[in-house]
C-alpha cells in the first residue's frame, strides 16, 4: 500500500493538459506571467509549430536564438559558409574575422583521426574473478553477435560493431567491472543505436553467464551478477579531429600594431599559459566552445554531449588544460586544436528541425567526418580571434562595441538615442556606467 502523502502544491498531470490549458495553468499559478508572452513566440505555420512542440515535453512555446552565418571559412581548400546559432554578441563576428584572416593565408586544414564511439555494461560480479575472465573468453563471440544484432544496417554503411572487452575497474570499487563495446556509427551520433545494442547485450550476458556458471562450472549464479547500467559513454577520446592553421612568420605583416614576430611570440605564450594554468585553460576552452556550440546547435546536434566530451578530453592528462596549442618550428607558426566531436549529420534533430536541415544544406550536406572538420576549424578560429584580441588591444574593445546595443536596449534607449550612442562611442571606452551617463546627458538636453 502506498502511504506516501502528496505535497499539497504538487501539479498532477501537466503533460496531459491541452496547450491552452497549460498556458492558463501557468497564468493562474505564476504571478506576473501572462500567457500572451508564450503565444507571441508561436509560429504561424501550425504544422511547423506542432513539429517544434513535439521535440520535447510540456512545451509552452519556442525560445528563439539568433541564427547567423560566418562566411569565408576555407577548410581543406573548400569554401564554407558556416551557420551559427548563438546569443552572445561578438562570437559570430570573431569567427567571421578569423575566417577572413586565414582565407588569404592558406585557410584551415583538418583531419579526422578516429571515429570510435563507446558504450558499456556496468556491473558488479561477486564470484571468482578468474571465472568471469574464462567466461568472457569462451563467450566473447556470442556476446559480440548480440551487440551486432541491431547494427546490420550500420555494417552495410561501413561501420557497426568494432570490438568488445572486459574491463576490470574494481581497484576503487570492489566487484565493479564493465563490458566495453566499440562502435563506428558512420554519420549518426549513435546514442540511440548504441544504447539499444547494449540492452540486447545485457540480456545475452545475463543468460550466458548463468549458463556458464551453473552448467559448465556447477556453481551458483544467484546473487553473483548485478548489471547496473547499459549506456553509451560521452567520453569519446577516440572520436577525434585535428584542425590547424600555419604560416611563415617572416611573410606575415604587422597585426593590430604589433610586428608579426611580437604578435606570434605573445600568441604562443598565451596558449602556453592555458596549458599550465587551469583558470586560463577553462576560459580559453569556453571561447573555443563559443564557436563549436554555435555550429553544433545550428546543425541540430547534441551540445550537452559535445560539452561533456570536450571538457573531459581537456582533462585527460590528469590536469585540465587548454585544448589549443601554438608553436613555431623554423619560421613556421602553427596553431592547432584536437577535439573529440561525436557528431551526426543524420538522426536526432539533424533533419527533423527544418533550420538544422537548412544549416546542413548551407554546409553542402557534409557527412559526419566533414562536419567534425568544419566544427573543429570554427573552434580554432574562435580561439584565434580571442587570443588575437587578448594579446593586442584587449578583448573588451571589440566585444563592448557589439555589446553596446544590448546595454542601450536594457536602458530602454530610443532609436535616435541608439544612433547617437553608436556615433559617440566610436572612439570611447564602453561600459554600462558610461552608456547610462551618456543617455542621462542626451535626455536632459
Ligand atoms: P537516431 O536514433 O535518430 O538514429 C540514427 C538513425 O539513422 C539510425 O537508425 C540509422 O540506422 C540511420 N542512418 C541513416 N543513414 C545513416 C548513416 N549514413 N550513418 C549512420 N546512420 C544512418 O540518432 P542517434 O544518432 O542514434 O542518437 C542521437 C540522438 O540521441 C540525439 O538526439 C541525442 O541527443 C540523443 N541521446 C543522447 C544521449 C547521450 O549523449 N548520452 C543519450 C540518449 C539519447
Amino acid at each position: 500500500m502506498n502511504t506516501q502523502v502528496e505535497h499539497p502544491g504538487k501539479m498532477m498531470g501537466f503533460s496531459k493538459l491541452s496547450r491552452a490549458e497549460k498556458l492558463s495553468w501557468m497564468e493562474c499559478h505564476h504571478q506576473g506571467i501572462d500567457e500572451d508572452i508564450f503565444k507571441k513566440f508561436w509560429i504561424q505555420d501550425t504544422e511547423l509549430q506542432k513539429t517544434m512542440e513535439e521535440f520535447s515535453e510540456n512545451t509552452l512555446t519556442n525560445f528563439p536564438l539568433p541564427f547567423g552565418i560566418a562566411p569565408n571559412f576555407l577548410i581543406n581548400d573548400k569554401n564554407y559558409t558556416v551557420p551559427m546559432v548563438i546569443e552572445e554578441s561578438s562570437v559570430v563576428a570573431a569567427a567571421a574575422k578569423a575566417a577572413s584572416f586565414w582565407m588569404t593565408r592558406g585557410g584551415f586544414k583538418a583531419e579526422v583521426l578516429g571515429t570510435e564511439k563507446v558504450g558499456h555494461l556496468h556491473f558488479y560480479f561477486y564470484g571468482e574473478k578468474n571465472d568471469l575472465i574464462d567466461y568472457f573468453n569462451k563467450y566473447k563471440v556470442e556476446l559480440s553477435e548480440s551487440v551486432s544484432f541491431h547494427l546490420q544496417n550500420m555494417k552495410k554503411r561501413g561501420g557497426g560493431f568494432k570490438g568488445l572487452r572486459l574491463c576490470e575497474e574494481n581497484k576503487e570499487l570492489p566487484n565493479y567491472y564493465k563490458l566495453e563495446c566499440l562502435y563506428d556509427t558512420v554519420d549518426a551520433m549513435g546514442a540511440n543505436v548504441i544504447n539499444t545494442s547494449l540492452e540486447e547485450l545485457s540480456q545475452t550476458f545475463k543468460n550466458t553467464l548463468e549458463k556458464y556458471l551453473t552448467k559448465d562450472l556447477g556453481k551458483r549464479f544467484e546473487g553473483q551478477l548485478d548489471i547496473i547500467l547499459a549506456i553509451l559513454s560521452n567520453y569519446t577520446p577516440q572520436c577525434i579531429v585535428r584542425a590547424w592553421v600555419s604560416h611563415d612568420v617572416s611573410k606575415m605583416e604587422d597585426i593590430d600594431g604589433l610586428s608579426a614576430q611580437d604578435f606570434i611570440s605573445r600568441f604562443v605564450k598565451a596558449t602556453q599559459i592555458a596549458q599550465v594554468d587551469v583558470s586560463r585553460a577553462v576560459t580559453n576552452n569556453k571561447g573555443i566552445m563559443n564557436g563549436v556550440d554555435a555550429v553544433v546547435l545550428a546543425t541540430g546536434n547534441d551540445f550537452r554531449a559535445i560539452e561533456a566530451s570536450v571538457h573531459s578530453f581537456a582533462a585527460n592528462s590528469g590536469k585540465y588544460r587548454g585544448l589549443s596549442r601554438a608553436y613555431i618550428e623554423g619560421n613556421i607558426f602553427t596553431f592547432e586544436i584536437t577535439l573529440p566531436l561525436a557528431l551526426g549529420t543524420v538522426g536526432g534533430l539533424t533533419h527533423l528541425h527544418p533550420l538544422a536541415s537548412t544549416s546542413l544544406k548551407i554546409l553542402g550536406n557534409p557527412n559526419a567526418k566533414r562536419l567534425m572538420e568544419i566544427i573543429a576549424s570554427v573552434g580554432l578560429a574562435q580561439n584565434f580571434s580571442a587570443i588575437r584580441s587578448l594579446v593586442t588591444t584587449g578583448i573588451q574593445r571589440g566585444h563592448m562595441k557589439l555589446h553596446l546595443l544590448n546595454i542601450l536596449k536594457q536602458l530602454e534607449a530610443t532609436d535616435l538615442e541608439i544612433d547617437n550612442a553608436k556615433i559617440y562611442f566610436r572612439d570611447k571606452v564602453i561600459s554600462y556606467k558610461a552608456v547610462r551617463e551618456f543617455l542621462k546627458r542626451v535626455t536632459i538636453h
